[in-house]
Formats: structure tokens, sequence, C-alpha cells
């Protein structure tokens, strides 16, 4: 086995991984032989794409391919991780530009792996101006992910600051391979970040083993609480999806969507991914797909509306459960929310039937005006309707046949959930006291 300072031994778990030295690296980025792949990341109820995770990839003649983890340790060792990163960053911001004007394309952002030394370099941001100047886009369309490290502490002062200028520039920031690292709650409120991305190793045994599923509800609770996204990795089957979506996880990425292609094949992945028989929340000749998280369902929902008639006593109480210590706090007990509720509960009932669920979209904003009036804060009421979302959809999934309504049901809360967040998106009580962002309250 080859092993000089510059080169990855083969340690232990790394059995398989071919040594690379510095010097091949530096030959593989003169003569261009690294390539990206694009793996889609979409929503958990598989009707929008959402982004892309950019992969390395090293095809050598000599060498054959060589996976990231053989090449990323040891950049990081000798240096050229910064040479190496900036050059994943120049590739995808080309790649964004290429998509610029396009319907389809445009609202995709890249999501960018970084090494934790890149975000630990003062010259990091200033050189990420210039990689986006260059290639003619802005900073919103990049993410970058970046793995909690043993050798440099994301937290110190150079991070958090390069952190800041970097979403200043409208970039957004996730922690990848969340849950394996050190994270504690303390730390993640003082992390200026947009995201978690929970580690793979999760949803791989999410089926399996029962003791997962309740963490990553925790979790998904934990990250919307701290006003986070939480991104499954690694989602492999069908069960895996039910599973993540069911803890409430938004935003998921796997081999069961997509594995990861070069960009040129991506077009042809997301029109067949589109056209997938059980989807139907976007007509496959669709050319401008939107984000679909605010639309509402046009479509009726018989056991959504069986399911109201008789059980919505018992559904609110089993969300209040879920998120208060006991029942509904006594002071929502006023007649205005009460009317409202009431209301809320008459309209959804309606437009279950009918297929058309405007008036619930009205409605909703008055319930919620009347709750804000009864003092919920902001997170107690989007709280809630998470809470009601995985209530009602676990409840049609008791019935038989209802996989069409479980969607809509779920599409339907989530776009409720939305409307509530771009309301509430000004109002700065939105987490309450000490949970509150150091950045929100500077
Ligand atoms: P990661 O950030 O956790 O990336 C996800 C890895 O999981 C990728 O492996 C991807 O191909 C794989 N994956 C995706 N979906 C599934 C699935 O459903 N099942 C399974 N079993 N695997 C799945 P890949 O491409 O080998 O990348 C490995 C790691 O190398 C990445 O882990 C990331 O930490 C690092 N990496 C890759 N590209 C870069 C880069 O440009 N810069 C830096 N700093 N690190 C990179
Ligand atoms: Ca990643
Ligand atoms: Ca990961």
């Amino acid at each position: 086995m080859v092993t000089s300072p510059d080169t990855l031994a083969h340690g232990p778990g790394n059995a398989g991984v071919p040594a690379v030295s510095a010097p091949q690296i530096e030959e593989a980025l003169t003569a261009n032989r690294f390539s990206l792949a694009f793996q889609p990341i979409v929503t958990t109820s598989q009707d929008a794409l959402v982004g892309c995770e950019v992969l390395l990839r090293w095809e050598d003649p000599d060498l054959g391919a060589i996976p990231p983890h053989a090449v990323i340790p040891v950049a990081e060792r000798t240096g050229l991780i910064f040479e190496l990163g900036d050059w994943v960053l120049g590739q995808a911001c080309d790649q964004l530009r290429s998509w610029k004007g396009q319907a389809e394309w445009d609202h995709v952002t890249l999501w960018v792996n970084i090494s934790a030394l890149q975000l630990a370099d003062v010259g990091f941001p200033g050189r990420v101006a210039t990689i986006l100047r260059e290639a003619g886009v802005d900073g919103t369309g990049l993410c970058l992910e970046v793995t909690e490290s043993t050798l440099v502490d994301v937290r110190s002062q150079t991070s958090l600051a390069v952190m800041a200028e970097l979403r200043a520039m409208g970039i957004r920031i996730v922690l990848d391979d969340f849950g394996t690292g050190y994270s504690s709650l303390s730390y993640l409120r003082h992390l200026p970040i947009d995201g978690l991305k929970l580690d793979r190793s999760f949803t791989a045994e999410i089926t399996t083993d029962g003791s997962i599923r309740p963490i990553v509800r925790a979790v998904t609770d934990m990250a919307h609480a701290l006003g986070v996204s939480l991104v499954a990795e690694g989602v492999e089957t069908d069960a895996q999806l039910a599973a993540v979506a069911d803890c409430g996880t938004d935003v998921a990425q796997g081999y069961l969507f997509a594995r990861p292609m070069p960009a040129h094949e991506l077009a042809r992945w997301r029109a067949g991914w589109l056209r997938r028989p059980e989807r139907s929340a976007v007509p496959a000749d669709d050319a401008t797909p939107q984000l679909n998280i605010g639309r509402l369902p046009d479509a009726p929902a018989p056991e959504l509306a069986r399911l109201l008639e008789t059980e919505s006593e018992a559904l609110f109480a089993e969300a209040a459960r879920r998120i208060y210590t006991s029942s509904i706090p006594e002071r929502f007990a006023t007649p205005d929310f009460e009317r409202a509720r009431e209301r809320w509960v008459r309209a959804l009932l309606r437009d279950s039937r009918s297929g058309d669920y405007d008036a619930t979209a009205r409605v909703t904003d008055t319930l919620f005006r009347q709750a804000s009036a009864a003092g919920a804060t902001p997170l107690e009421q989007h709280l809630f309707v998470t809470s009601l979302r995985l209530v009602v959809t676990r409840a049609l999934r008791r019935g038989t046949d209802t996989r069409r309504e479980v969607m809509a049901a779920w599409n339907l809360f989530t776009a409720l959930e939305h409307r509530l967040l771009s309301s509430l998106r000004s109002t700065d009580r939105w987490i309450p006291g000490d949970l509150r962002r150091e950045e929100d309250a500077a």
C-alpha cells in the first residue's frame, strides 16, 4: 500500500478506497478530469424539485473512478481543498447560469458540499463573490452543505463571520450528516444556518428499527421550531419515503427519486419523474411547474369529509395533545376563536366535498387572526398546523385505498402552513424568548 504524508491510507472502514496523492489531485485538476454529478432533492409529497446536490466525480484513465471520500480528506490535509472547492463552486455557478431564464430550472438551487476548512477561511466569501460575479449569477441559487468536522469548529468566530457574510449574499447554509456529529441544542441555536440534512443512517433504519421513527419525528419538530428545514437523505424505498414524510419531513433525496447524474441527463430525468403515473398534482404537460408547497389540492376528498364530519373534535384534541401538555389551553376559549374554529371546520367539510379549497384557505386566515388575538404565538400556530396535518393524514391512512386522499390532505395542510408562514414572515415574535436565534435578536 502506498503511504506518504500526501496519500490517503486505507484506514479502518476505508477498505477498497483507492489511495491518491496530492500531485495526482493537482494533475487531475489541471487535466480537467474532475466533473460534477447532480442529485435531485424533492419534496416528500413528490410534486416539486427543490434543488440538486452537487457531487464531485473523478474518472481517471489509469486509476478508474475515484470516489470523493478518497479525494476530499487528502485535499483537506494538503490545502488543495481551497482550489478544488473553488473549482466545484465555479462549475456549479456556470450550471446555474445556463439555467437562467428557463422557467423549469430557474428556481432550482444547487447544494454544494464545502469543507469546514473553507468556512474557516476569511478569504472565502470574497472568492465566492468573485465566482458568482464571473458566472453572472447571484447567491440565491446556492446552498452550501457543511459537515461538522473534528478539524475545525464551525462555531469559531471566523466561521460564524464567514457564514454571516455568505448569507448576506443570499446563499443558504445547511448542516450535513446531521445526527452523526456533536451538535447539541444550544450549539444549533447559535449557528446561523437554514437547514439540517439528516444523516442517511437514520433513513436506512427507519423502517426496521422502531426507535428511529420517534427520533426523526423529534428532529423534524426541533428543526421546525428552530425555524430551519430538514432534509432526509438516502431515501431508497417507498416505505422509507412514507416513514420520513409521516415524521413531518418536507424534503428528501435518495436513489428512490434519482441517482446522481451528469447535468445533461437532468431534463430527461425530470420529464420522466413528472410523468410518473402515481403523481397527479402537476399535469405532465405543465411546461412551467412551480414549487407546489403553497398550492391547494383541486379534487374532492370524500374520506377527509367523512372524517371531519365524525371526528373533527377528536382530531383537534389529538393535535393539541401533541404540542401541549394536556389539552388546548384555556386562553383560547374566546367566543371569537370558537366561532372561527367552527366556521373553519364547516368550510373544510364543504370544500373537501366540492374539491375547491379556496374558501377554506380564506377562513384559515381568519382562524389564525383569532388565534393570535387569543394569545397564540406564531410558533404555536405553526406547530398546530403541522400537528393537525400529521393527525389527519394518519387517521386517513387507517382507511383502505386512501393514498390519493392522504396526499391531498397532506398538500392541503402544507399549503395552509405555507400561507401562515408567508403572513408571519415579517413578525419578530416568530420564535419566543430564549429559543430565538441570536442573529434574529441582534
Ligand atoms: P454526502 O454529502 O453525504 O453526499 C451524499 C452521498 O450519498 C453521495 O455520495 C451520494 O451519491 C450518496 N447517496 C445519495 N443518495 C443515496 C441513497 O439513496 N443511498 C445511498 N446508499 N447513498 C446515496 P458520494 O457522491 O460518494 O459523496 C460522498 C461524500 O463526499 C459526500 O457525502 C460529501 O461529504 C463528499 N463530497 C462529494 N462532493 C464533494 C465536494 O465537491 N466537496 C466536498 N468538500 N465534499 C464532497
Ligand atoms: Ca452533502
Ligand atoms: Ca450527507
